[in-house]
């Protein structure tokens, strides 16, 4: 049998590819190994959201080399340096655009069909005890820093309801017990079909499904998210409490600079909104710092943005200018320390916000999906909450992949820590 590595940068969606084109190859007859064994076959599944997101990309593709007979390069870094690719690395076999990505397993197997001319499904996903599956490809909002739909397409490309619902279905009887979808702009889902659906309207159609799985929503812009979302989330029980919505910005001025389509004070009555509704929402967001023209007044802005907001968790994510975005020529740049100095402040806040929203909840009774690996560091088993808090807890191996109340019990050196109450599934 074949060997085939397989090795994934960046987001959700690139992780949801991956794992169909090794579904794709094993149906054929390749066995996946770990990334520095020798293989007949490598696939690197790159990313460029940021500069060392693309730096990191480049490592991979040194280090693959001579591990394999065929080299294959695909995702938005390869498809953002295409020709600087070919010129650096003249030794990688076949570079694979993004819209040819589902038929890599085709490619390499010779047959050239379109994958997608027949319905597929991810029937596994090795390494992860949650599930992602992808609904929509494609992003139209240009926001001036992002590479996004220069590389993936402006073009909105949604599955069907019926292929959807079945791929989860097939999750759900493989023993998954959490789904995460995920889109380039999930918000965006269904706006492509016809007739038009849209993402509340798919949330409802999971009600049908045989086997209950609970079910997270990945990043979601905050101008998409609806009123008739926000509802069926409050009443539903399988739904996770948990929205991440994509801040960028506290500064009203840098916002508009990133061609956002919110105002602060919308996402400010928004958030508002969804806490009435939902009161056990967790709210995470992303947010850049270093933004070309970012004064420490912005900067502040910001910060205090963030404290009022209350996020659950934070991402922080530092400016790094993609050739061919609208930010690439915006000036001054940012320097990098004073970019490290502002992402450290704001990681610290977000430590300390974190910990504000768990202690809510100390003596409450949650729902953890425990993960396979307990954690490294105390060695406790260790899972998320409905509403992504993650938990510490005393446990034996058999815990693992199921469903357990937990109460939590305190907050230890920033970690929350939790008491098993009842195992559900
Ligand atoms: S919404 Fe903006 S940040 Fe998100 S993928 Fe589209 S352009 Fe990029």
């Amino acid at each position: 049998m074949d060997k085939v590595v397989l090795a994934t940068l960046g987001c959700k969606v690139n992780q949801y590819e991956t794992e169909l084109i090794r579904e794709q190859l094993e149906e054929s007859g390749f066995n996946p190994v770990s990334f520095g064994e020798k293989a007949g076959l490598y696939i690197i599944n790159t990313c460029s959201v940021t500069e060392k997101a693309a730096q990191k990309s480049i490592e991979l593709i040194k280090k693959a080399r001579n591990r394999s007979s065929l080299l294959v390069v695909t995702g938005c870094y390869a498809e953002a340096e295409k020709d600087r690719l070919k010129k650096m690395f003249p030794w990688i076999d076949l570079v694979v655009e993004n819209k040819e990505k589902s038929n890599i397993g085709n490619i390499i197997n010779g047959n050239g069909k379109n994958h997608q001319e027949k319905e597929t499904y991810i029937g596994n996903f090795n390494a992860h005890n949650r599930a992602f599956v992808k609904v929509e490809d494609g992003c139209n909002q240009f926001c001036t820093y992002c590479i996004i739909p220069y590389v993936r397409g402006k073009e909105i490309r949604s599955r069907s309801l019926s292929e959807v619902l079945r791929e989860m279905e097939n999750l759900a009887e493989q023993g998954f017990k959490e789904i995460v979808l995920t889109g380039i702009n999930l918000g965006l889902y269904g706006t492509d079909l016809n007739p038009q659906v849209k993402l509340a309207n798919l949330l409802k159609k999971t009600e049908c499904l045989e086997e209950k799985i609970r079910i997270r929503l990945s990043s979601l812009e905050p101008h998409l998210l609806s009123v008739e979302l926000i509802d069926f989330m409050a009443q539903s029980s399988w739904i996770c409490p948990h929205l991440h919505l994509p801040l960028q910005s506290g500064d009203a001025e840098i916002l508009k600079r990133m061609g956002r389509r919110y105002t602060l004070e919308e996402y400010r009555r928004l958030l508002r909104k969804v806490r009435e509704k939902i009161p056990s929402v967790a709210i995470t967001s992303d947010v850049m710092v270093g933004f070309p023209g970012e004064e420490e007044s912005n900067f502040s802005n910001t910060y205090r943005f963030l404290q009022e907001m209350k996020f659950s968790r934070l991402h922080i994510f530092r400016f790094s200018p993609r050739k061919g975005t609208r930010a690439y020529s915006i000036k001054p740049r940012i320097e990098e320390k004073v970019k490290k100095e502002r992402s450290k402040l704001l990681r610290d806040l977000g430590n300390k916000l974190s910990q504000d929203f768990a202690s809510q909840f100390l003596g409450k009774t949650l729902t953890v999906l425990a993960e396979d690996q307990p954690d490294t560091e105390s060695g406790l088993r260790f899972g998320y909450t409905e509403n992504y808090i993650p938990v510490l807890f005393k446990g034996k191996e058999e815990l693992k992949n199921k469903l357990i109340r937990i109460r939590l019990t305190e907050i230890k050196e920033g970690k929350v820590l939790g008491k098993v109450e009842e195992l559900l599934q």
